[in-house]
């Protein structure tokens, strides 16, 4: 079997560069393969444990590009406003979509339902689905990439895409190495409910046992985002619920009312994981698998986004067929400096969370939830971080 692009991992990033690529890919003929061993696109159900994402306001102007915000939107909740405060050092500081001239900062949407929304925009002419299928084997070829799949099929493809996570087995089969560092800090996961309406709040504690952010969830829920030293998460995730929901009371206070209930919990020791390539001829590595950042900053998916809308616009920008080096490698150089933007910033913040210095009260309340979605805020905080400038917001 032969297709033009193999997107291996059909995750959020490996689904949006399909959904990006696909009408170009139409009017050119190129037929892309898209392979998934789990099937993101059946019956999502809501779930009170579902994990969500914060979508940056640029994040939610690209799906409103491709034509699948609006089935996204139904459940996606905006962040009107959000609420810094930290603990004995400094007072509380709101920004509100209304004042920065946006409709909302940001939107969470559960992941399921993002992965579902962007299944369903593909069109399955350009599209071709292997999934439930797994990619056991990817070997370089002369001029493009051999694929086997876990049912023995073969796939020649012009060119590779690895999307298939921060675990990519791929990744290293192939020889790309990666660079790890780890933060000494864990982040816990988890849905909580208040018993007052979050109205589009969102909330950044710092605490001295170690930050939060609680973003507003569709269904009146919350998600919570905890960051804490590796075996203080683990204690609080081994807990009973009304002696964990009793902890993250004491921890945020009233502002909403009283916590009731608490979903599953899960853990996320927090690290850096960078490839130290991203592109080869005839293959380009995406989204956690080219560089996985941890989740406290929230500015993983947005950026992995940007780099998938980047390399469709590459790859439909040029004459050349879709494995060429010299278009991969003008990706590549056109993204670069929003990755290492995007990385050193999220780098620098979880590294200010794991110091107990005081800092930069305002960039580092922002930092807490990634908030590309306030491009005057990231850029201030960015040269502070950088050391570049102390221009206010
Ligand atoms: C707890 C948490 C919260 C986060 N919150 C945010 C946030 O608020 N905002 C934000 O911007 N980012 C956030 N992130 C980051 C975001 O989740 C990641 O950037 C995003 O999930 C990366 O998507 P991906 O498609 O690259 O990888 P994944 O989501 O890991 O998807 C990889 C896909 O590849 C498939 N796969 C694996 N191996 C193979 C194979 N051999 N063959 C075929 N398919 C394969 C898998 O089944 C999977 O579907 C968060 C991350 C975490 C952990």
């Amino acid at each position: 079997m032969h297709a033009h692009i193999a997107i291996i991992g059909g995750g959020l990033v490996g689904a949006s560069l399909a959904l990006a690529l696909q009408e170009g890919a139409r009017a050119r003929g190129w037929k892309i393969l898209l392979v998934e061993p789990f099937a993101p696109g059946e019956g999502y159900q809501p779930s009170y444990d579902a994990r969500s994402s914060a979508l940056s306001y640029g994040t939610q102007q690209i799906y409103q590009r491709l034509g699948v915000w609006q089935s996204i939107s139904p459940r996606a909740e905006p962040i009107r406003q959000i609420h810094v405060s930290d603990r004995g050092r400094f007072g509380a500081t709101r920004l509100s979509a209304m004042e920065e001239g946006v409709p909302a900062l940001g939107y969470v949407v559960e992941n399921a339902w993002l992965g579902q929304c962007l299944w369903q925009a593909l069109d399955r002419q350009v599209v071709e689905w292997r999934c439930p299928a797994e990619v056991v084997g990817l070997q370089p070829l002369q001029g493009g990439y051999r694929l086997t799949l876990d049912d023995d099929l073969q796939v020649d493809c012009d060119l590779a895409v690895l999307a298939d996570g921060g675990r990519s087995s791929l990744r290293e089969q192939i020889g790309i190495e990666v660079q790890r560092s780890p933060y000494a800090q864990t982040a816990l996961i988890a849905n909580v409910s208040p018993s007052e309406s979050h109205r589009g709040q969102a909330f950044e504690r710092f605490t001295d046992e170690g930050p939060m952010a609680l973003l507003p969830l569709s269904d009146g829920r919350c998600a919570l985002v905890w960051t804490r030293p590796g075996d203080d998460a683990q204690r609080l995730a081994d807990l009973p619920d009304a002696a964990f929901l009793a902890e993250l009371q004491a921890s945020f206070g009233y502002r909403l009312g009283a916590f009731r209930q608490v979903g599953a919990r899960h853990l996320y020791p927090l690290v850096l994981v960078e490839a130290q390539e991203q592109v080869r001829p005839h293959l380009a590595v995406l989204g956690n698998a080219a560089h996985s950042l941890h989740p406290i900053a929230g500015q993983g998916y947005n950026l992995s986004l940007r780099d998938a809308l980047a390399l469709a616009q590459a790859l439909l920008g040029s004459d050349a067929p879709p494995g060429d080096f010299a278009t991969l490698q003008a990706y590549l150089a056109g993204q670069r400096a929003d990755q290492r933007l995007t990385v050193g910033f999220s780098d620098q913040v979880t590294r200010l969370f794991s110091s107990d210095a005081p800092l930069l009260a305002t960039g580092r309340n922002l930092g807490l939830l990634g908030l590309d979605l306030l491009p005057p805020a990231k850029r201030w905080f960015a040269r502070q971080a950088m050391g570049l400038g102390t221009r206010p917001l």
